[in-house]
């Protein structure tokens, strides 16, 4: 006897639920869609006990007549594609036809639906499969889908359901993704009979993100768009301060689908490397547009993983367009705690020598005595110093003509830090300055470290690091795996400006060292270096140790905290923070400067509320 035999359209719709269906939050993502599809401009969801229960769908779309409505529950029933060609440029939400047939498969469902020609609509239902005939009915133009009893003959699926609740987050979320591509349409979210949001059409993004992530987040966000190589972005970022433990916060769409795509999201990290801590990830909504024919969305049953067709050139325009905002934007973090208490009689009195003491207080009151239009002024005079002569610790060699183009003053909006003489080196550690709305606090290590870091990375995106001869090779002796290492990141030490060659057995010499590094002492160096190497394993992405690697060598370059500066030396190293723009974390994660403004001290000097 046969042992195979064909399976029955209801056994093919069941698995094919399997895989699109997983929970009644599945049924809203696709119910949206088809409405989405259907042209509608304004959809309401309803539902009871988190979609467990009840799931209705209201949409003023194109409907369905008679005869779509007849076949609407088959299986591979579509009115989106026809030919195989068709795939090749999906653009509409749906195409795969599977959606209905599973989902009656697996509830009850019914649905009512007129066009607009149509003086009646017309109504079919589907019990697990078990179909009515199409009747005719009342009803508006349109589509109404109801969804009962999701999985009720399927207790073993019916068992991994969650409580209400949390199936209503999950709901939330993709009517989140579909309001946030979607910020044309009306949308409502109903939960046993509460309304959760009411978006109206016509809102932006940025109003959208508001109103489902809140003013906090939305009113810091950075925005930007390019239009290149055909492809569009259009991105909101958060400052690398907002960062999250997990990347629920990265919202990617691609032509208003939400997708999930590890090229991407690696660009995403890669934009923010060394200004978020690590194991952080930053929140972004990054909305992509590109020709439909140049990727394939038909690589899942849910369709949110797509196949590019040049991914890395994806990966390159997504990470330039973030990258190039978040240099050109002030990333500072505000001051905090106002338990914190920076400047109290305490503090002060531990300063030390009373003539440090008087100067710190004639500096304090001199900070906020300058009226604001005499800073203006001076916040675009540095407007032509952005050249690496500027840089502290640059040797006057080559290495300085050789800097590429700094942004400069006129394009950042967001300059918020002024110079003048009115700052003020504390304990040899931090720089207190004078801001537009307040004062600053600068970790003078940390921003010095940041200052080498992005200037290092400017250079190896030109070449190499700049490099000079030493006067006579220092040799040293390597373990055999420092060797190895050795041997196999040759690259990366010429990258970095360090010539090393063999010298013997189980030794090397040092010939070339970074201009930059002077004052880090090159065995000392390449040996750690070296260390790294061999602690990372062979197979590690370069790139990753070449950045592993400068973070090193920009610690180790950078003034050190408890080093007292000279007012030049200030003066540079404060330059260069606005130079390089990019000043708010140093390599390790930790800020660089922290903002008080007006307002925090005058809340803690109880000036406020008189
Ligand atoms: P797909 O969306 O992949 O085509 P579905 O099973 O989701 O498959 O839907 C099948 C068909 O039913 C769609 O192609 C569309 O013609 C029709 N349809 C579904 N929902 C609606 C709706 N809300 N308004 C109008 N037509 C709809
Ligand atoms: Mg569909």
């Amino acid at each position: 006897m046969a042992k195979i035999a064909v399976l029955d359209d209801n056994m093919i719709n069941m698995i094919a639920a399997g895989e699109v269906i997983e929970r009644p939050a599945s049924v809203v993502k696709e119910l949206l869609e088809n409405s989405i599809d259907a042209g509608a401009s304004k959809i309401a969801v309803e539902v009871e006990e988190g979609g467990r229960k009840l799931i209705r769908i209201i949409d003023n779309g194109s409907g369905m007549d008679s005869a779509d409505l007849a076949l609407v529950f088959e299986p591979h029933a579509t009115s989106k594609i026809r030919v195989s060609d068709d795939l090749a440029g999906i653009r509409t939400m749906g195409f795969r036809g599977e959606a209905l047939a599973s989902i009656g498969s697996v509830a009850k469902v019914s649905i009512t639906s007129r066009t607009p020609e149509a003086i009646e609509g017309y109504t079919i239902n589907n019990d697990c499969g078990d179909k009515s005939e199409v009747r005719p009915c009342s009803g508006d133009v349109g589509t109404t889908i109801e969804v009962r009893d999701i999985f009720y003959k399927l207790p073993a699926r019916q068992k991994f359901l969650k409580t209400p609740k949390t199936e209503m987050t999950h709901i939330i979320e993709h009517f989140t993704r579909i309001a946030l591509s979607h910020p044309d349409l009306d949308l409502t979210l109903r939960h046993n009979g509460r309304e959760v949001h009411r978006l109206l059409s016509g809102q932006g993004v940025k109003d959208r993100i508001q109103v489902l992530f809140g003013q906090s987040l939305a009113e810091d966000l950075l925005e930007t768009s390019r239009d290149e190589r055909g492809m569009r972005i259009r991105a909101l970022l958060a400052k690398p301060v907002a960062a999250r433990a997990s990347g629920k916060y990265q919202y990617l769409f691609l032509n208003r689908r939400f997708i999930r795509d590890r090229f991407v999201l690696h660009a995403v990290k890669e934009a923010y490397r060394g200004l978020t801590e690590p194991n952080k990830y930053p929140v972004v909504f990054l909305f992509m547009q590109m020709p439909p024919e140049d990727y394939d969305v038909n690589v899942h049953p849910t369709k949110i993983e797509v196949r590019f067709d040049n991914a890395n050139l994806i990966h390159s325009q997504v990470l330039a367009v973030l990258r190039d905002k978040l240099l050109a934007s002030n990333l500072d973090v505000p001051g905090t705690a106002p338990s914190a208490e920076p400047f109290s009689a305490e503090h002060l009195s531990t300063f030390g020598s009373g003539q440090r003491k008087e100067r710190i207080q004639q500096a304090m009151s001199g900070f906020f005595s300058k009226p604001a239009s005499a800073q203006h002024q001076r916040k675009f005079s540095f407007s032509n110093a952005g050249r690496g002569e500027s840089l502290p610790q640059m040797p006057q060699s080559s290495a300085a003509t050789a800097l590429p183009d700094m942004p400069t003053f006129e394009n950042s909006e967001n300059l918020e830090t002024l110079h003048s003489n009115q700052y003020l080196q504390v304990h040899n550690s931090y720089i207190l300055l004078q801001s537009e709305d307040g004062f600053v606090v600068v970790d003078q290590h940390a921003l010095h470290e940041r200052i080498l870091y992005e200037q290092m990375c400017r250079w190896l995106r030109e070449g190499n690091l700049p490099s000079q001869r030493l006067l006579m090779p220092h040799s040293f002796e390597v373990t055999n795996a420092q060797l190895d290492a050795y041997e196999s990141q040759k690259d990366l030490f010429v990258k970095l400006g360090i010539e090393v060659e063999p010298f013997g057995p189980n030794t090397l010499a040092i010939q070339t060292f970074p201009a930059l590094l002077d004052k880090a002492d090159p065995v000392e160096f390449v040996k750690e270096a070296l260390d790294k190497l061999v602690e990372e394993g062979a197979d590690t992405d370069s790139e990753r140790l070449v950045h592993e690697v400068l973070d090193m060598a920009a610690c180790k370059a950078a003034v050190k905290a408890g080093q007292s500066l000279s007012k030049e030396e200030m003066n540079q190293l404060l330059k260069d923070k606005d130079i390089v723009q990019r000043t708010s974390r140093c390599p390790h994660g930790r800020p660089t400067t922290i903002s008080f403004s007006m307002k925090e001290l005058e809340k803690q000097f109880k000036r406020t509320g008189f």
